[in-house]
């Protein structure tokens, strides 16, 4: 199978339902069409494998997890996602891997209504890259730079879990065979929490998607509004398997440090708060007030006594010296 036979089968044939789609997969490049009113949010990550996945893991959980991830960015910023378009770079055709692939890729797409519109195909080290574009009402956009003091931080989901499903695959701390099924799915298929992004423009002052761990990415939030943050402990929401083996854990300090959860955290200033809450009380994932934006730069995290807690990653260096 050359190039373009493989394009043809496995992405042109599933490429754009969408109606604002002018000019698909076909041509030099993709045109769209951009709604009055509204800008464009683009973003785009890529995915190595060895580096952010296994060369060897299922195919479907990373055709998933590439759009995933793309698809958590913009809903960060509150925006509608509609199009994306596709690098794969791959050592060899394996057709039963590409059919895997695009199981896990399109069944997100087509939850989400977002469109294959282009892309490339090369022979190399097998690598994914995609480019995902949404759109929001002008000026509507949810930044990290928006943060008061006196905002609530809040999170969406549970904390920690793909961390956890992490260490058993490294053989760190090995889990019962049902709790590491029920965070495995957290690790290899991320849910982008795009409805709640979307959801959160009317109410969010900033937002952000925790990738690197909720202390890292709170912390581009408080420089970027230049403000500080103060998180209580007892408050983070975990998971039932996360407290089986909480003392492993180091507490509370994996759900603070670990990665890859793709959940959101956002401020909420004082007047929104009860209508937010109310809002996200419907929400499947739920949404958790974990913290206080304060004047004081920095992010503290501070027990129910009011203690300062420094969390040891010494224990996690597979965290850290990524
Ligand atoms: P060009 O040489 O002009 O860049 P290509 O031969 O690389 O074009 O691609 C032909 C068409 O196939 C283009 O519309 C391109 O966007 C599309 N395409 C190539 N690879 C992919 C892919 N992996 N996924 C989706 N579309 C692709
Ligand atoms: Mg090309």
């Amino acid at each position: 199978m050359n190039e373009f036979e493989l394009i043809r089968t496995f992405f042109a044939s599933q490429g754009s339902a969408r109606d604002d789609v002018a000019v698909s997969i076909g041509d030099d490049a993709a045109v769209v069409n951009v709604p009055p009113g509204m800008q464009q949010v683009l973003t785009t990550d890529v995915l190595v494998a060895g580096t952010h996945f296994l060369a060897e893991g299922d195919p479907v959980g990373i055709g998933h997890k590439a759009l995933a991830v793309n698809l958590s960015d913009l809903a960060a910023m509150g925006a509608t996602p509609k199009w994306f378009t596709l690098n794969l770079c791959l050592p060899e055709v394996n057709t039963s891997w590409l059919q895997g692939f695009c199981r896990g890729l399109f069944g997100l797409a087509s939850q989400w209504n977002v469109s294959l519109v282009g892309g490339d195909t090369v022979r190399g080290p097998l690598t994914i890259g995609i480019q995902a574009c949404g759109v929001v009402p002008t000026g509507k956009a949810m930044l990290r730079s928006g943060a008061k003091a006196g905002d609530r931080i809040y999170v969406t989901g549970t904390l920690g879990d793909a961390g956890v499903a992490l260490l058993h695959q490294r053989g760190t701390l090995p889990l019962a065979a049902a709790d590491f099924a029920t965070v495995q799915s957290r690790l290899n298929s991320p849910i982008p929490r795009v409805s709640e992004g979307l959801a959160l423009r009317d109410f969010a002052s900033s937002c952000i998607d925790i990738s690197d761990g909720l202390l890292s990415d709170l912390t581009h939030i408080a420089t970027a509004s230049t403000v500080g943050a103060r998180i209580m402990l007892e408050r983070l929401p975990v998971s039932t398997v996360y407290h089986t083996y909480f003392e492993q854990l180091g507490r509370w300090d994996t759900a603070i440090t670990a990665g890859d959860d793709y959940e959101l955290c956002f401020t909420i200033p004082g007047p929104r708060q009860t209508d937010f809450e109310q809002l996200s009380a419907k929400w499947q994932c739920g949404a958790t007030y974990i913290g206080d934006i304060e004047t004081e730069s920095g992010v503290r995290v501070v027990d129910r006594l009011g203690v300062d807690h420094k969390p040891n990653t010494g224990g996690y260096e597979h965290f850290t010296a990524d």
